[in-house]
């Protein structure tokens, strides 16, 4: 069976940056799949926009080659692409100069939602809002989405958040973190708050610590520009693993609404200790086998930017007293795994005798790779050897579940544009929220620029390094496994 999906209403999706490396690959792709889903309504139109002097035709061969690499498999039958193309349009314009910008608030449509993406990179951003409400393109009922990332630092943050409010209302203004439009994400609210079995042991009484990760097997090779000046605290911790931070650790909100769920996550950031020195490791990837060093792809041959970062996190309120979360993040490792894994307390008192050492249960929330939920409970050994006790998973993998479902399952963009077009915020963050992860930040990084800190060597392909360990075993615990 395949997911049931309800058309949003008819729109026009101004993409500037229409011609870049994000439109290709997944805001154009994703638009196709919905429309392939048939969650497009027929009167849907998407116009790019960039500096490249195409014209319609020009730009839908551009999107025809997109389709063909990064759609993947979909629900549409022939003449699909077609179809989709024709709802395309093109607009050459310059953000710095007055070109394009009349031809663009010509083309659009007055009675149908409006929203403008900047796929671009920040620096763009205000330009971009001055122009569109400068010529009259958009008002109080558009709405605009910006990209990660949302400043580098707290005041080139409200510098940003400055120039949008200068021209648009927070409710226009949709910023963009993917990770909350993963299914998986959205799943541990419901997971969460939709289960009466779970938020009784969600506190510090029953929860040991709380382990996030995520793993990539990737290197900077190709961005090592970009990368080298933002580090694996900035371009990961700051935004992603923070979100999944919040949701693993914030209130139950009063309803599930963008500003109930949105002041609930405001609150954990508020309430995170700031993080000593010694709650940190750092780390770069040495080179290794056919991999280069980090620094291979960096400009600088000296850079003391971190391809890893490991951290103890204390969220001081009631619910979370003395229960750490241990947060890690690092390119290079051995596995692409991203997970919250929410690990219980021992049972108070074994009534077995034996060897068999009392392990708390381990509710396992997977990002990547297989969405899905595992909880780690004690069972007996099957078998007549008497009362011998075994650790099981209990697997919720959704692929299996779900079936069909989960093919068609839309990525993390499509979900978040769609959301775009319906006006729902929930998944996005809110400017105050991304204030406060940096005003929780910018000390961390300040400590070791202040120190002179240089990140510990690691060998690719392995789990970050030694020192991480024993950010964990230090407290008599032990990381999950990065599994290749
Ligand atoms: P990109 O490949 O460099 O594309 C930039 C786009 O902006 C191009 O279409 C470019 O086209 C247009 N552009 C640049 N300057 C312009 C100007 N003055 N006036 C009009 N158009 C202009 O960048 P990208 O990778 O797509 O990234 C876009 C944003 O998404 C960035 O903020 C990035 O951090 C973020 N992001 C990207 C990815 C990804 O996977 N690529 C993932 C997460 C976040 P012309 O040169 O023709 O003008």
């Amino acid at each position: 069976m395949v997911a049931k999906t309800i058309p949003v209403d008819p729109f026009d999706l101004v993409i500037i940056g229409g011609t870049g490396d994000l439109a290709r690959r997944k805001i154009l792709p994703g638009l196709f799949r919905r429309m392939c889903a048939g969650q497009m309504p027929d009167e849907a139109r998407v116009i790019g926009a960039s500096r490249s002097d195409l014209d319609a035709d020009g730009f839908r061969d551009f999107v025809r080659e997109a389709l063909e690499e990064f759609a993947g498999e979909t629900q549409c039958g022939d003449g699909a692409v077609d179809q989709f193309l024709a709802k395309l349009d093109y607009v050459s314009l310059d953000v710095f100069g007055d070109k394009g910008w009349k031809e663009l608030k010509a083309s659009l449509r007055p009675d149908v939602i409006r929203a403008v993406y900047f796929s671009v990179g920040p620096s763009l951003f205000g330009e971009i809002a001055r122009k569109l409400s400068g010529h009259g393109i958009t008002d109080e009922h558009s709405r605009i989405v910006v990209e990660k990332p949302f400043g580098h630092d707290l005041d080139s943050a409200k510098v940003l958040n400055a120039e949008l409010r200068a021209c648009f209302d927070e409710h226009q203004i949709y910023r963009i973190d993917h990770y909350l439009g993963k299914e998986t994400v959205q799943n541990l609210m419901a997971v969460r708050f939709g289960n009466a079995l779970f938020e009784p042991l969600w506190n510090a009484q029953h929860v040991d610590h709380v382990q996030i990760t995520v793993a990539e097997t990737v290197s900077v090779a190709g961005r090592g520009g970009y990368y080298d000046k933002s580090g694996a605290m900035r371009d990961m911790v700051q935004n992603h693993l923070m979100q999944l931070l919040c949701l693993s650790a914030m209130e139950p909100p009063a309803k599930y609404g963008a500003d109930a769920v949105r002041d609930e996550k405001l609150k954990v950031i508020r309430a995170l200790e700031p993080v000593s020195p010694a709650e940190v490791v750092r780390g770069q990837y040495n080179a290794g086998g056919d991999v280069d060093s980090y620094v291979a792809h960096s400009e600088d041959p000296n850079s003391k930017t971190e391809s890893f970062i490991a951290l103890k996190v204390k969220v001081a309120n009631w619910r979370w007293a003395s229960t750490p979360f241990y947060l890690r993040t690092g390119k290079r490792l051995r596995g692409r795994m991203s997970e919250i894994a929410i690990v219980f307390k021992d049972p108070p008192h074994s009534i077995f005798e034996g060897e068999f050492k009392r392990k708390g249960n381990v509710l396992v929330i997977r990002l990547q790779p297989d969405e899905g939920i595992t909880l780690r409970v004690t069972i007996k050994e099957p078998g007549p050897g008497g009362m011998r006790l075994t650790e099981v998973p209990l697997d919720m993998s959704f692929a299996e579940a779900l079936g069909d479902q989960v093919s068609f399952m839309p990525d993390a963009y499509e979900r978040l544009i769609m959301d775009v077009i319906r006006g729902d915020q929930t998944l996005f963050m809110r400017g105050d929220e991304v204030e406060a992860a940096w005003a929780w930040v910018d000390p961390i990084i300040q400590a070791w620029q202040d120190a002179g800190d240089t990140p510990v060597a690691y060998d690719p392909g392995g789990a970050g390094p030694d020192d991480s360990l024993m950010l964990l075993h230090k407290d008599g615990r032990r990381w999950r496994e990065i599994k290749p």
